[in-house]
């Protein structure tokens, strides 16, 4: 079992998950550091999915747990575990097409600051001046300025996800959650957003990416799982993954993309 040591942020302890008969994950062990970015790849209908809705509280595992900074996530609810630090980037950006892009970014800010909560990031000290101020620092990082007062339902569909990202940063979560984060999109798209992530991770942001575009992969992580029918089947640098047999026989059946 992978051990957590003191630079692990999240632990993915022992975890195991079966649909009916089905093992979608089975003896998944991670230990995600602090500052890094933790690529998870593998082949279609490999658990990859399975996996980021265990993390999130979607789906309850089998057996295993998730253990945060210490403190264990598995069974609490998705809202919790999202006001815990773990923030997920969908595979379809989930705004709020009737608002404008400044008040899209500013809404999760707002949402914090109403109730108890353990990440007390927009606390007391910090006016609504400060928060607007950070939301369009973040909105010019992102190159969303032009678009400032667009209703993000006009927005097209790579300005959407980098909208979402945005929504996600202002809330300084503890550790980032990215599903396939340039799926559909063109490959100049795909730059710009493998740009963006690059800025993310010189914040020291924690992120979990991931994806199946192996040009993404390479470019982002410090470190990459793979897994294959529900296990890890080889972890290391790109380069260890790279030239790795295993992980090229693991691909190798995948025809049909
Ligand atoms: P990936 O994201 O790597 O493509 P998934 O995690 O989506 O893989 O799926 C892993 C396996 O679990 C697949 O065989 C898939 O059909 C199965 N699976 C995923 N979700 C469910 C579910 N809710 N019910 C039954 N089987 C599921
Ligand atoms: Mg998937």
């Amino acid at each position: 079992m992978v051990k957590a040591s003191n630079n692990t942020v999240l632990h993915v302890a022992d975890v195991h998950k079966t649909f009916g008969g089905l093992h979608a994950l089975a003896d998944v062990d991670l230990a995600i550091e602090e500052g890094k970015t933790h690529a998870i790849i593998g082949p279609n209908g490999a658990g990859k999915s399975t996996l980021l809705n265990v993390i999130v509280g979607k789906l309850a595992p089998t057996r295993g747990t998730v253990v945060l900074d210490g403190e264990v996530l598995t069974g609490k609810s998705p809202h919790e575990i999202n006001q815990m630090g773990v923030a997920r980037v969908f595979q379809t950006p989930e705004i709020f097409p009737d608002l404008s892009v400044f008040d899209n970014v500013m809404a999760p800010a707002f949402a914090k600051r109403d109730g108890s909560f353990k990440i007390n990031i927009f606390n007391s000290l910090q006016s609504e001046k400060d928060i607007a101020q950070e939301a369009e620092e973040i909105i010019v990082d992102f190159g969303l300025e032009p678009m400032i007062n667009t209703h993000a339902g006009a927005l097209s569909r790579g300005h959407k996800r980098r909208l979402e990202l945005a929504m996600c940063l202002i809330q300084k979560p503890r550790i980032l959650l990215l599903d396939e984060p340039t799926a559909g999109m063109s490959r100049h798209d795909t730059n710009t957003t493998i740009d963006l992530l690059k800025k993310i991770k010189s914040t020291g942001m924690t992120k979990i990416i991931i994806e199946h575009d192996m040009h993404v992969v390479f470019s982002l992580a410090d470190k990459v799982s793979v897994l294959a029918q529900g296990r890890i089947i080889a972890e290391g640098s790109p380069d260890e993954i790279r030239a790795n047999p295993k992980v090229k026989e693991a691909y190798l059946g995948e025809s049909s993309e």
